[in-house]
């Protein structure tokens, strides 16, 4: 079977969680301190909050900004459930703006249109690796005087127009298994502004700098030492990642160019896509899957119900009607792009696809 995920870890992750455990410290640790220095270096930011998830990372960035009760934060409807969830948490109100057809990212002119006087924050997602319009949301988030929180849960090392994502707003950044690096659980907050950073330290560990002395309320929210000497490791191995998810991907588009029923993924001018996931719309997609299964081929729906249709939000009240994002979610089918595949395995991917559209 090819997988759909897969991470890559070998000797030297082994080697360093070894280390970290042989030396009895196994909490939040210097391991932390240097994993949030190396990672905000490499996202061209100065500051860096290591945590516990990217669920996490979001949570605390909206907190850190201030964002509650009565506050509206504009968001894709067509993300993992994780990012409107973070904006709930807070008891903020998840605005959805509809998408982009060709990158699946938040549209601009649908954000325009849904901001209103309590909208506090902008909270892009770079879908499947692909920057969303951050010269656009950057724009209108200047004119409104809004908070930017990126959800850079997928795209690590991702830029737009020679920036990384995450160095825009506050950036907000997963470790899970499945994602461009891993920690095992893991995530990280991004932000040039100092107070930020230290909120967001503090939120992490139940509202304090100073031991026992409490100045806010806050969480445990930590990243252990065990997991940040895995990222530190991981970090190294990010852009050797990146560049095979790269090439896999553009053998994809190569293979899959002229099938009609399957509309390749792209990349805009100005972005450097990283591939999280290699996502195409397909035609009888269903069937697609189904064939590409039977044939030992593993691949994912990302995401097949918008988050307003989301049972859990019917019931909150969500009736929005956003065509974009919902006709996607019938669509979209992401294929193996991973860097544990072989050529062979991206050859046969491309060959079982071609093989069902001729048939079909
Ligand atoms: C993975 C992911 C998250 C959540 O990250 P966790 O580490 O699983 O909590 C949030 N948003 C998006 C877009 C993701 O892909």
């Amino acid at each position: 079977m090819i997988p759909i995920a897969k991470p890559l870890l070998g000797k030297e992750e082994i080697d360093a969680v070894t280390e970290v455990l042989s030396s009895g410290m196994i909490a939040q640790g210097p391991k932390v301190e240097e994993f949030e220095l190396a990672f905000s270096e490499y996202t061209g930011c100065e500051y860096a909050a290591a945590v516990n998830s990217g669920t996490a990372a979001l949570h605390i960035a909206l907190l850190a900004h201030g964002i509650g009760k009565e506050d509206e934060v504009i968001t894709s409807p067509f993300t993992f459930i994780a990012t409107a969830n973070s904006i709930l948490y807070t008891g903020a109100k998840p605005v959805f703006a509809d998408i982009e057809p060709d990158t699946f990212n938040i549209d601009p002119e649908k954000i325009q249109e849904k901001i209103t006087s309590k909208t506090k924050a902008i909270m892009p997602v770079h879908l499947y690796g692909h920057s969303a319009d951050m010269k656009a949301i950057m724009e209108i988030a200047e004119d409104h005087k809004l908070v930017v929180i990126e959800d850079a849960c997928q795209a690590h090392g991702a830029k737009c127009l020679g920036k990384r994502v995450g160095s825009f707003g506050t950036g907000a950044f997963s470790f899970y298994p499945t994602k461009n690096m891993t920690t095992s659980e893991g995530g990280m907050i991004t932000t040039n502004d100092k107070e930020i950073a230290e909120k967001s330290k503090m939120i992490r560990a139940h509202g304090s700098k100073v031991r026992y002395l409490h100045e806010m309320l806050g969480f445990n929210l930590r990243m252990t030492d065990i997991a940040a000497a895995i990222g530190l490791v991981q970090l190294k191995k990010l852009d050797g990642f990146t560049a095979t998810r790269q090439k896999n991907a553009s053998m994809l588009s190569a293979g899959l160019k002229g099938i009609s029923g399957v509309v390749p993924a792209i990349t805009k001018p100005g972005c450097i896509h990283v591939f999280h996931q290699y996502t195409i719309r397909a035609q009888k997609r269903d069937e697609l899957a189904a064939f590409l299964k039977e044939n030992e081929i593993g691949t994912g729906i990302h995401y097949p119900i918008p988050i307003h249709k989301q049972p859990y939000y019917m019931e909150l009240g969500y009736k929005d009607s956003l065509p974009v994002s919902e006709k996607a979610a019938e669509e979209v089918l992401s294929l193996p792009v991973h860097p544990a595949l072989s050529r062979d395995d991206v050859q046969k991917i491309i060959k079982v696809t071609r093989e069902f559209y001729a048939n079909a």
